[in-house]
């Protein structure tokens, strides 16, 4: 028997400075430690510890952007493929028709709700990439 078990760090990456979306601006940050209750494969529970940036300035909580650009692409590519899944069945499933037509303008309205439902993140990059552009003024 071989116990030839793979041991990954997920924390183990290269650190990112957080965004403080209060003070818009890379601050310095003190870190709190948070404990989640997670569930075990035995059924029984174990405690994590997360990492969680707060600004020393305004004191609220701060967030990494990358985290952030993976959650929005994230469900961005969900609804992109539920978007095609939904065109598939709108317009090859069923005949063509007024009601099919309507269906699917409900289906993309819906997907697009659903694409901006991480506010947090989405309000977090936009403030981001706000702030940069203002960094480097184009010629007028
Ligand atoms: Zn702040």
């Amino acid at each position: 028997m071989t116990e030839g078990k793979e041991i990954i760090d997920l924390t183990d990456e290269d650190k990112e400075e957080p965004w403080c979306a209060s003070c818009a601006q890379f601050a310095d940050y003190r870190r709190k430690w948070s404990t989640f209750p997670r569930a075990d494969l035995d059924g029984g529970s174990y405690t994590q510890n997360e990492e969680i940036p707060y600004c020393v300035t305004c004191d609220s909580r701060m967030h990494y952007l990358r985290a952030c650009r993976r959650v929005v692409w994230g469900v961005r590519l969900i609804c992109l493929f539920c978007g095609f899944i939904s065109t598939l069945l709108f317009f090859v499933l069923f005949t063509p028709s007024a009601y099919s037509l309507l269906g699917w303008i409900f289906s993309v309205l819906l997907l697009i709700g659903f694409s901006k439902l991480p506010v947090q993140s989405l309000y977090v990059l936009k403030q981001y990439n706000a702030k940069q552009s203002n960094h480097s003024p184009q010629s007028m």
